[in-house]
């Protein structure tokens, strides 16, 4: 039998406009991008309403939020720069979560155990490598009715532990990183 120690998230420095450094979570429980709305507010990231509103839930099906708006910004990891469109909501301690549409799109070649991307895809060559002035808007999903989000920050929820068996309440703080 494997042992196996609880491991961190994978998250990756990103830069948002040229000047906002923060951390991004790669997240293939994610059904959708999302941006922490204090962030957006913060910094005056500029903001779009949503065509349709997103319903998110997490892994055991409870809701967390609808999503109404999305954030417009430019988006740098080392050459890498894209502007992308992402819908905002409180996403705990994380300032952006990039789910499934992100990296399908992208598709970069990812290190699980050094936290290291590289954006080698023909997309990423024709479109995110070479600094465009032209720059151009990623459709975001409009057909999806809905999203799961798996690996949003217990801070979420006023109380986890509805959600955590009762024989694992004296570990809940392992739930948090
Ligand atoms: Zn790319």
């Amino acid at each position: 039998m494997t042992q196996y120690q609880i491991s961190k998230h994978f998250n990756i420095p990103v830069e948002i406009n040229g000047v906002i450094n923060v951390k991004a979570m790669l997240d293939t429980g994610a059904t959708a991008n999302f941006i922490h709305q204090d962030l957006v507010k913060t910094h005056g990231i500029q903001t779009i309403l949503r065509k349709e509103p997103l319903t998110t839930k997490d892994i055991h099906g409870q809701p967390l939020a609808v999503v109404t708006e999305q954030a417009v910004f430019r988006l740098r990891t080392h050459s890498h720069i894209k502007t992308i469109v992402m819908d905002i909501m409180p996403t705990g301690q994380h300032s952006l979560v990039l789910g499934m549409p992100w990296m399908e799109i992208h598709d970069p070649w990812i290190w699980m155990a050094d936290r290291d991307l590289i954006f080698s895809s023909q997309y990423c060559q024709e479109n995110c490598l070479n600094i465009d002035p032209h720059v151009r808007l990623e459709q975001s999903p409009t057909r999806q009715e809905n999203a799961e989000v798996y690996g949003v920050d217990r801070t979420t929820f006023a109380d986890p532990s509805p959600y955590v068996p009762q024989e694992l309440h004296p570990f809940l703080d392992v739930f948090d990183d």
